[in-house]
C-alpha cells in the first residue's frame, strides 16, 4: 500500500478522532471549546456537559447575578462564617494566596470600586475622589476570611462586593476541561475569552499553538492553562488619559500603563489570578512576583510613548525553548 494511501485510511478508521468545536455565551463573553473526539456522539457529550459545568460556574461565581453564591455568601457572612461551596473556596483560597504574594495588589473585594468605575466608564466621567474614598473604605483583602479547613468565609463589614472577575473566567475553563477528559476525550481546548486551558496535543501535533499576547510569539503547549490581561481592552477616557479596567487598590485608580500580561501555568486559577496580579504590579515588580512561584511563567509587555518594552520570564524561556 503506497504511504500517502494508507494513512487516508488510518484517518477514516472508525474510532480514530474527529475535529469538533462548540461556541456558547456564558459570564459575559464566548466559551470556545475545540476537541479529538472518536464521534459526533461523544464530542456533543462532552460539549453539553462542559458548558452545564460552566453554567454552573457562573451562578456560583457571578458578582452580576444578584442571586449568585458569591453574592449571597457575601450578604450574609457579615461578622459570622457561612459554608461556601468546593468552588468558591477553590477560587477564594487562591484569590487570598495572590493578594498575599503582592502586598494586596491583587484583591478580589475590590468590587465597590470596580463597579464605581464600571459606572464611570458607562457615564464617560471619573469618579470624584470622594466616592473613590468611599468605595476604598468597604475594601482590603484583609477583611475577608476563608478557612479552608471548616470551608467557610466571613466578612468584616457590611456592603463589602466581591468581584471574581480577575479570577474566576481561569478557574472555569480549567473545570470544563476537566469534565472533557473525564468523558475520556484528552485532546481539547477550551478558550474563555483571553484565558485557555488545553490538555494532551491533538493528533500529529506536538501541542496546541498559542499565541502570546499582543506579540508575534508562539508557544507549542500541553497540558497548560494560558492567561492573558490587557489593561488597554477595556478603559475610560478623560482628560486624555486611559484608565483601565484593572484596578490599582491602593489608589483606587483604574491603571494607566498599557500593559499585557500572559501568565502560564498549569493551573487556570493560578494563570488567570496571575495575568491580572502583574498587570497591576507592573513590569519589574510583576515580574519578581512570577519568578518567585515556581508554577508560573509569563510574558510581559508594556508600551510607553509608542515604544513596546518586553520581558520574559526564565521559566517562560524555557517553554520557548522546549517549544523550537
Ligand atoms: P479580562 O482581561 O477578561 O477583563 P482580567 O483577568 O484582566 O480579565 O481581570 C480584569 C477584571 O478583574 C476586572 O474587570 C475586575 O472585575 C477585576 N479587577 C480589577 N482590578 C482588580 C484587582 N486589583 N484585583 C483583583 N481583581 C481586579
Ligand atoms: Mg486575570
Amino acid at each position: 500500500m503506497n504511504s500517502k494511501l494508507f494513512f487516508a485510511f488510518l484517518l477514516s478508521l472508525p474510532g480514530s478522532p474527529q475535529y469538533f468545536e462548540a461556541l456558547e455565551p456564558h459570564m459575559g463573553t464566548m466559551f470556545e471549546i475545540k476537541l479529538y473526539a472518536p464521534d459526533e456522539e461523544s464530542a456533543k457529550t462532552a460539549f453539553q456537559a462542559a458548558f452545564a459545568r460552566v453554567a454552573q460556574l457562573d451562578n456560583e461565581l457571578s458578582d452580576y447575578k444578584p442571586d449568585s453564591e458569591l453574592n449571597l455568601a457575601t450578604k450574609a457572612a457579615v461578622a459570622h462564617p457561612v459554608h461556601i461551596s468546593n468552588d468558591l473556596a477553590a477560587v477564594l483560597i487562591t484569590s487570598q494566596m495572590i493578594s498575599e504574594q503582592t502586598g494586596g495588589a491583587f484583591d478580589v473585594t475590590v468590587g465597590p470600586l470596580t463597579r464605581l468605575w464600571r459606572q464611570a466608564r458607562k457615564n464617560h466621567q471619573l469618579p470624584t475622589p470622594e466616592a473613590i474614598h468611599e468605595a476604598q473604605q468597604r475594601c482590603g483583602y484583609r477583611k475577608l476570611h476563608v478557612d479552608a479547613k471548616s470551608q467557610t468565609m466571613t466578612v468584616d463589614l457590611p456592603d463589602m462586593q466581591l468581584d471574581l472577575g480577575a479570577i474566576a473566567k481561569g478557574y472555569t475553563a480549567d473545570e470544563a476541561l476537566k469534565v472533557i477528559t473525564k468523558l475520556g476525550i484528552h485532546s481539547a481546548l477550551v478558550a474563555a475569552s483571553g484565558d485557555l486551558a488545553f490538555s494532551d496535543a491533538p493528533p500529529g501535533e506536538r501541542g496546541w499553538k498559542i499565541g502570546i499576547g499582543s506579540s508575534d510569539r508562539v508557544l507549542v503547549l500541553t497540558n497548560m492553562a494560558v492567561s492573558t490581561s490587557g489593561a488597554s481592552e477595556q478603559f475610560l477616557q478623560s482628560g486624555g488619559k486611559h484608565y483601565s479596567h484593572i484596578i490599582d487598590p491602593a489608589t483606587g485608580m483604574g491603571l494607566l500603563n498599557d500593559i499585557t500580561v500572559t501568565a502560564i501555568s498549569r493551573h487556570g486559577l493560578l494563570a488567570d489570578g496571575a495575568d491580572t496580579a502583574a498587570s497591576v504590579l507592573g513590569c519589574e515588580k510583576g515580574m519578581a512576583f512570577i519568578e518567585k512561584n515556581t508554577e508560573l511563567a509569563a510574558f510581559i509587555s508594556e508600551k510607553v510613548n509608542g515604544q513596546v518594552h518586553s520581558l520574559e520570564s526564565s521559566r517562560f524561556k524555557q517553554l520557548n525553548a522546549g517549544t523550537q
